[in-house]
């Protein structure tokens, strides 16, 4: 099986793009940090490959707020809960100050305060 050199870049250029999307654009959706010229070099083909491939992976999956947190309910006591990652937290954003005086936004876990923690944490 001889595959043609315009598949075999094709498909690099997929699984680029795969890659892109996967590992960066879900997360931030955002290019933030990344350089197309590196990127380019590393994967041997030319920067203006991975822009267009930046610039179809946008198009394909414009950014929405709130992606990464998926709204459902506690299954233990039927609250509101907003999962981040694999975390389960309640949905108000809470104002924090770090030990160095900046402030982030966070939410609290919802193990902090669900009635039933315990045997929502065994479980988990
Ligand atoms: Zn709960």
């Amino acid at each position: 099986m001889s595959e043609k050199p315009t598949e075999r870049r094709t498909s690099a250029l997929e699984t680029l793009k795969q890659e892109l999307l996967d590992d960066h654009w879900r997360h931030c959706y955002s290019w933030k940090g990344l350089s197309p010229v590196k990127i380019a070099k590393q994967q041997g083909c030319s920067p203006d490959d991975v822009r267009s491939l930046m610039f179809e992976i946008q198009k394909e999956n414009p950014p929405k707020p709130k992606a990464n947190h998926r709204k459902s309910t506690c299954k233990y006591c039927g609250a509101e809960i907003v999962w981040i990652g694999k975390h389960p937290c309640d949905p108000p954003v809470l104002k924090g100050v770090t030990a160095d005086e900046k402030v982030h936004a966070f939410r609290q876990s919802h193990f902090a305060t669900c009635p039933r923690a315990n045997q929502a944490r065994k479980s988990s």
